[in-house]
């Protein structure tokens, strides 16, 4: 099964990406992620991006269809994967249809000061990645991440001004492919105001119509 998860920044894409990957047992390949560990090893790649994440700005396509197609091409892709953050732009998407067939596209929907207030206040661990929300699920004590004691960071990015820069750039760029997809008839559209067990079910559902 190969999936592509959409939505604007803070939409809650990464967090049902784990989740549905934990659920099918496919690995989350998240183009974000990947590109914050080339910039936290300081690798060629990393220097290359690293001011263009922390600007809110697209990295690349050929660099990003290049770590994509690097990812796909490992083991434990044989049996499907879910693509999170990628494709992001018209040439990214006809870059994907070369290299292989999607099944589903879940496209979550959330209106945009409801994104706004979500990545402003996320918190994440430096050290283990756990997502924390001042407001909406904050760590035991204020600031410290509560598996490993570790002071909270808020990334870069999720800077406000740089939160608003990047809402353009998906209006922009990213959000044309919903259209396309939904003509291939490969698009679900999920209500991304419900909650974390609101949208997980209706993505559930969604694959669940795919799979019959
Ligand atoms: P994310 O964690 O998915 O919000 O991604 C963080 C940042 O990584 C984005 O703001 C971009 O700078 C970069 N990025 C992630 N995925 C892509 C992509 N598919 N194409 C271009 N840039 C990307």
């Amino acid at each position: 099964m190969k999936l592509v998860i959409f939505g604007p920044p803070s939409a809650g894409k990464g967090t049902q990406a784990q989740r549905l990957s934990q659920k099918y047992g496919i690995p989350q390949i998240a183009t974000g992620d990947l590109l914050r560990e080339h910039v936290a090893k300081k690798t060629p790649i990393g220097l290359k991006v690293k001011e263009i994440l922390d600007a809110g700005k697209l990295g690349p396509d050929d660099l990003i269809v290049q770590i994509i197609k690097d990812r796909v091409s490992q083991p434990d892709c044989a049996n499907g994967y879910l693509l999170d953050g990628f494709p992001r732009t018209m040439n990214q998407a006809k870059e994907l249809e070369k290299i292989t067939d999607i099944d589903l596209v879940l496209n979550i929907g959330v209106d945009t000061e409801l994104l706004v207030e979500r990545a402003v206040g996320r918190r994440i661990c430096p050290k283990d990645a756990s997502v924390y929300h001042i407001l909406n699920n904050p760590p035991n004590a204020p600031g410290k991440c509560d598996k490993c004691g570790t002071q909270l960071i808020q990334r870069d990015d999720d800077k406000e001004e740089t939160v608003r820069k990047r809402l353009k750039v998906y209006q922009d760029q990213t959000a044309p492919l919903v259209e396309y997809y939904r003509k291939k008839g490969k698009l679900m559209d999920i209500d991304g105001s419900l909650g974390i067990d609101g949208v997980f079910e209706q993505m559930i559902r969604a694959i669940s119509r795919i799979k019959a």
